[in-house]
């Protein structure tokens, strides 16, 4: 082979500096389509038969695959290709010594260039090697719609690599979440005249705190151990329509975390049961439009190749034992709850705390790290089905 060796360091700087801020959260965006091709550019060149799938309008998910060599084994690197807005802190791609700064180097492009890189390796290694794909999701930061295609597409496999920042260390649990509208209806009147109407915002207050003081309350008792509280917010609220007019109408958004060993359909019903019995109590009436998302969580067994795997390759990278845990964010592997064929481990350079900031960096150290992990995690997940044969 004459090709250079993908350096993912160089990579991700090029992939950094490619605008792919999600429209919905960033409206002067174009989306990840520009990223999207670039990156099938590259993985083309690598041997892979890549497909550019549309999601939404212009925002395609990108499926490569990389046909295995003696193997019965399957290995998906999964990687958002959007970002959240950058304001003048995070516009500017600027590398400081072994530090890139910028928007997206830590979530997750990070873990994007990590993967193909490995990929790259991969595709050199005469064999055996396992099948390995790379599934690029739109959306992750807003609502996951690229991951829930992806969902509905990919092959069963034996590990799939949600490429986030997790400090290198694998997750195999996570919380889901799930996001409801509740339209709490009153009686316009003048505010001169109060006591002719039914106060919406008044009725939606009480209700927000009594479902706080009861759904609220067990949620808070309750952590999961890998995966921390999945609580229950209030946290958008809309109405009224002028200062001198009692409001008919107040609209709450919560957002419900969803603990694994939960479905989000059973937190819903939790939820509108509880809202039911205090509307009949505090007589209020309300309305339930149909949940704007709802997303299960992520607990991949600890005994699981994937888990087993990716534990290996990190101890050994990192020079010590480590062993899968939880994190507290949620992920596209929200979307393969229902998918029991695709194990996922979170598992990517960059610490958390750098995303989403006023300031975004990563090590590029960390980077080639990863690197060397996928590649590991790859080939180990192989060896590990070659001897369960
Ligand atoms: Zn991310």
């Amino acid at each position: 082979m004459t090709r250079e060796p993908i350096d993912a360091a160089v990579l991700l700087e090029e992939l950094a500096r490619i605008d792919s801020r999600n429209p919905d959260l960033s409206p002067d965006s174009a989306g990840e389509r520009a990223l999207a091709e670039r990156v099938a550019q590259i993985v083309a060149g690598l041997g892979m038969d890549v497909r550019l799938i549309p999601v939404l309008d212009d925002r395609p998910n990108l499926v490569a695959v990389l046909p295995g060599v003696d193997s019965d084994a399957t290995v998906i690197f999964e990687a958002h290709l959007d970002t959240v807005p950058a304001d003048a802190g995070t516009r500017e791609v600027r590398r400081e010594g072994r530090r890139l700064y910028g928007r997206g180097t830590c979530d997750t492009k990070g873990s994007l260039a990590a993967m193909i890189a490995a990929i790259d390796r991969l595709s050199r290694t005469a064999g055996p090697r396992p099948t390995v794909l790379l599934a690029c999701a739109v959306d992750e930061e807003y609502l996951m719609r690229g991951a829930g295609q992806l969902a509905t597409e990919l092959p069963s496999a034996d590990v799939v690599v949600v490429g986030e920042p997790t400090s290198l260390v694998p997750a195999r649990a996570h919380n889901g979440f799930l996001r409801f509208r509740v339209e709490v209806l009153g009686r316009s009147a003048h505010s001169s005249r109060a006591a002719l109407g039914v106060n919406a915002i008044n009725q939606a207050a009480r209700l927000v705190l009594a479902l706080d003081a009861t759904v609220g309350e067990r949620r808070r008792a309750s952590p999961h151990p890998l995966a921390g509280h999945a609580l229950l917010s209030a946290t958008m609220v809309d109405g009224g329509i002028a200062p001198n007019v009692i409001p008919d109408r107040c609209s709450v958004l919560f957002d419900r975390r969803v603990a694994p060993g939960e479905r989000p359909e059973e937190a819903l019903a939790e939820a509108y049961e509880a809202i039911a019995q205090i509307c009949e109590r505090e007589s209020i009436t309300v309305e339930l439009p149909e949940p704007l998302v709802s997303l299960g969580a992520l607990e991949t067994p600890p005994d699981a190749v994937a888990v087993v795997a990716a534990e290996a390759a990190a101890s050994r990278a990192l020079g010590r034992d480590v062993s899968a845990g939880g994190v507290t964010f949620s992920t596209d592997a929200c979307c393969f709850y229902d998918r029991p064929d695709l194990p996922s481990v979170v598992l990517g350079p960059g610490s958390i705390d750098e995303a989403h900031g006023s300031v975004e960096w990563i090590e590029l150290d960390d980077v080639d790290t990863a690197v060397r992990i996928y590649y590991d995690l790859a080939m180990t997940a192989h060896t590990i089905r070659q001897e369960h044969r």
